[in-house]
């Protein structure tokens, strides 16, 4: 078992998937290491399976927690503020136990989560989705500025809240944002949405595309660079 002892630090989940075709190791924000094993695969080789991956983990590890990235499983603790830096507008965040259901309202920089104080996880979902609807009202008419500057149009605009992507763009011309992007600087914003309007013209990476890119930023390089490494910008309890 030395392969779970070594990461004794990490919390372990292992899933079957009958559709993988071999083992996966991954390293996930806020839950430490999954295992995904495929169809008959004996459970009791997990520890020699982390034990051939532990470079490759414990360089990954050191990466993400280098970049503020937490894997302990911890439950994300309630904020006390919120740096909404997108739109350079930090929030302080009281809350109010009370029973029923949670309830969210914002006024001027203050953020009122009442609900009962025990319900850690549903103040967390409502801090949460009061997040996607600001993401939501901040990025629409952010993304409409950016589609006049350049002339490429979209057809429509969804916002979620996702583990990985930034951002997305469809065959039909529909732009997914991930909420996330509230937290990230707003040059990184700009850059994101240009990446994302590009793609309504090529809907690939060629060089084509990144031409395009280049025509409206020259640094697009160095921003996607940016891009990549933005959830050190995002709060743990919203990862
Ligand atoms: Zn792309």
């Amino acid at each position: 078992m030395s392969g779970l002892a070594v990461f004794a630090e990490l919390p372990l989940t292992v899933k079957a998937n009958p559709r993988a075709k071999r083992v996966l190791v991954k390293l996930i924000p806020g839950r430490g290491l999954e295992v995904v094993t495929p169809k008959r695969f004996d459970p009791a080789q997990v520890p020699d399976i982390l034990e051939e991956k532990r470079s490759w983990i414990e360089r990954t590890r050191d990466r993400m927690r280098a970049a503020g990235i937490d894997l302990s499983g911890a439950p994300p603790q309630l904020p006390a503020s919120i740096d909404y830096r997108a739109i350079e507008r930090t929030v302080r965040v009281d809350y109010l136990d009370r029973p029923g259901r949670v309830r969210v309202t914002e006024n001027a920089a203050r953020l009122l989560v009442a609900g009962p104080a025990l319900d850690r996880e549903g103040l967390l979902d409502g801090l949460c989705r009061h997040t996607v609807k600001k993401a939501r009202e901040a990025l629409l008419p952010w993304l409409d500025r950016a589609s006049r500057r350049t002339g490429f149009q979209y057809a429509a605009l969804r916002v979620r809240r996702q583990r990985t992507r930034w951002g997305s763009c469809s065959s039909r011309g529909t732009i997914s944002l991930n909420a996330k992007l509230l937290f990230l600087p707003p040059v990184l914003v700009d850059h994101l949405l240009l990446h994302e309007l590009c793609h309504t013209r090529h809907m690939n990476h060629s060089p084509a595309y990144w031409a395009c890119v280049a025509e409206y930023e020259p640094d697009y390089r160095r921003l996607e660079a940016e891009v990549s490494r933005g959830s050190r910008f995002v709060p743990a309890w919203f990862l």
